[in-house]
């Protein structure tokens, strides 16, 4: 069993033939990865997708597959057009990439071969050709699970991370640290976003990452897009990595220059001590991954990164307040530059009218607001009733940023100065994404530190799965006759079933959950057809696995809080009688008494 990686193109931004660069190779970005299964999956498809796609013509026919896009510029697209498998009939091809704010993939693929720029339109391929946008989630190619994690690019941009056969693989390009001590090499700087990038890593047999620039380098590209080789080491070692391909070549770098960016690698990582093997990507090498044979990191559930785009970017409107007027500029014109409308300068209370109209996409507030400090007006908004629809994000210039306090009050992340437009551009597209999509995360239930404290009392969490609580879903899934039962456990950002019946997962992300609205309210929640209901029309977990429908939830409680619910759902839309309600609701209390045995027996 194994994965088999092929590099076609290693170039960063133009090919670049010549003598000087034949080892590592000159075309732009183009990797083939096949799976045991057999499964054919490009990642990019810059000039080097010219000479894969004459190759695969000639081994398979049908020829078909599937091309993943980290973003639209083009030395990552240029090959598209020159890929032959795409103009024989009879091939399909899927091509994925990241969900744009203005024009869909389609439209930019078709705009790469207007007239002016190429012979043949877009239609006239002659395989069929399917196009997926992808948001940070999700999905499945055959048995391999492809997550997918924004990058800091000017572009929108994703990374891949591509798992089958116990072996994991990252593309990571093009992408910039998000903090500039990091840039520099100073691992120690990794935090923040920048932790969060490694994590997207986290123990991968192969990552192929950005390493256009040194840090020697950096301070002439700040805000290009980019890598230092510095950070890709220092981060693929914090993310216990097993093998680093430095990826994405400048054009002005030779061989020779190449080979020495590697000896400054291997010699880096000696010095941190660690056992990270490191490679300069060059066209031709093959890597056949065969994983650790660790399949745990495989059973995590994905939500869906797949999404069909509902509404348009000119409906989108940002509130800024409190901010200085530089900010309030740079902000504004970051904006603009997408097209998206700003108001920069609002007050608190603006922010407040608005959110409960449900008219604004996305919210920064600064500390110079007479209001308050930041994270305890943020506190307020999402006490609001539509208060918890929208990203908000802190703009500050403090160094050292208060992360735990902020996510328990509900900031969505924080902007820190330094910053560019470019990178404030980057970073709206990735926050809007989300809340452009027809899907609303529940809000935190007030008291929820005390019910989380009841939650974790019971001494339920991550325990074994129990016969005395899944014979309830067994009978609540045959009474319904509902192919999926859950006794779910909403813990702080999870929701951890204790049985779950006609659903392989353990736990899924609270954000996704229907059982956390139903906790929020703590009242029974029906929801009879999740396509027509705003709240959760675009839910992954309705988009993708595991494609509920129709859903119903009655609250747990254990220790006067509402911990959990038992829920039932379906793949089709459908009602429940009074009957098979007052059903459900008798279930949930037996499973009321299955969770806190005790607090039965004294008010008996
Ligand atoms: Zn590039
Ligand atoms: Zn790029």
């Amino acid at each position: 069993m194994r994965m088999q990686v092929r590099f076609w193109g290693t170039r960063g931004s133009i090919a670049t033939p010549g003598a000087a660069t034949v080892r590592y190779g000159g075309n732009t970005s183009c990797v083939e990865v096949r799976s045991d299964a057999g499964d054919i999956v490009l990642i990019d498809c810059g000039t080097g997708a010219h000479a894969l796609g004459q190759m695969l013509l000639k081994e398979m026919k049908p020829c078909s597959g599937h091309i993943l896009i980290s973003h639209t510029h083009w030395d990552h697209i240029q090959g598209l057009p020159f890929f032959a498998p795409l103009f024989v009939p009879g091939n399909e091809w899927h091509i994925y990439g990241p969900r744009g704010l203005g024009k869909s993939l389609r439209d930019v693929f078709a705009g790469q071969m207007e007239y002016t720029y190429f012979p043949v339109a877009l239609n006239a391929f002659a395989a069929t050709l399917h196009f997926h946008e992808v948001v940070e989630g999700g999905f499945a190619i055959g048995n391999m699970r492809i997550a997918t994690h924004y990058l800091n690019h000017p572009a929108l941009t994703v990374g891949y991370r591509l798992e089958a056969d116990g072996a994991s693989l990252v593309y990571a390009s093009d992408h910039e640290p998000h903090s500039a001590e990091a840039a520099h090499g100073h691992a120690a700087a990794i935090e923040g976003r920048d932790i969060a990038h490694a994590d997207f890593m986290r123990d991968a047999d192969l990552v192929i990452h950005d390493a256009q620039y040194t840090a020697a380098e950096y301070d002439a590209k700040v805000g290009w897009g980019h890598s230092t080789m510095e950070y890709a080491v220092d981060a693929a070692i914090a993310a216990n990595v097993k093998h680093l391909a430095l990826f994405h070549h400048d054009p002005s770098r030779t061989d020779d220059a190449v080979d020495k960016l590697l000896d400054a690698a291997r010699i880096r990582v000696a010095q941190a001590g660690s056992t990270l093997e490191v490679s300069g990507a060059s066209e031709g090498r093959v890597f056949n991954l065969h994983g650790r044979g660790d399949a745990e990191k495989f059973a995590r559930y994905m939500p869906s990164s797949l999404v069909k785009p509902t509404r348009d970017v000119a409906e989108e409107l940002i509130l800024i307040a409190g901010v200085s007027a530089t900010e309030r500029d740079m902000l504004a014109a970051a904006a603009a530059a997408d097209g998206i409308r700003s108001v920069p300068d609002v007050s608190f209370d603006d922010i407040k009218r608005a959110l409960q109209n449900g008219e604004s996409s996305l919210i920064f507030l600064g500390d110079d607001l007479p209001d308050g400090d930041p994270i305890a007006l943020v506190r307020t908004l999402r006490a609001l009733e539509r208060g918890s629809d929208v990203p908000i994000i802190v703009v500050t210039h403090q160094s050292k940023i208060n992360a735990q306090e902020g996510e328990a009050a509900g900031v969505t992340e924080w902007l820190s100065w330094p910053y560019s437009v470019q990178y404030a551009r980057s970073r709206i597209r990735a926050w809007l994404m989300r809340s452009m999509l027809r899907w609303r995360k529940a809000a935190l239930p007030d008291h929820e530190e005390e019910r989380l404290k009841a939650l974790h009392k019971l001494n339920l969490l991550d325990t074994e799965t129990e016969e005395r609580f899944d014979r309830h879903a067994r009978i609540a899934a045959a009474a319904l006759n509902a192919p999926i039962a859950l006794i779910t456990l909403v813990d702080r950002d999870r929701q951890w079933f204790k049985s779950h019946l006609g659903f392989d997962f353990s736990e899924t992300p609270r954000d996704i959950g229907f059982c956390s609205h139903a906790v929020l309210a703590d009242a029974p929640l029906v929801v009879n057809d999740a396509l027509t209901d705003d709240r959760f029309a675009e839910n992954p977990a309705v988009v993708g696995d595991p494609h509920v429908r129709f859903y119903a939830g009655i609250p747990l409680h254990a220790g006067g809080a509402c911990v959990g619910a038992l829920c039932i759902v379906d793949h089709k839309p459908r009602n429940l009688s009074p009957a098979q309600f007052r059903m459900l609701h008798d279930i949930a209390r037996l499973v009321e008494q299955e969770m806190d045995p005790q607090a039965e027996v004294k008010a008996s």
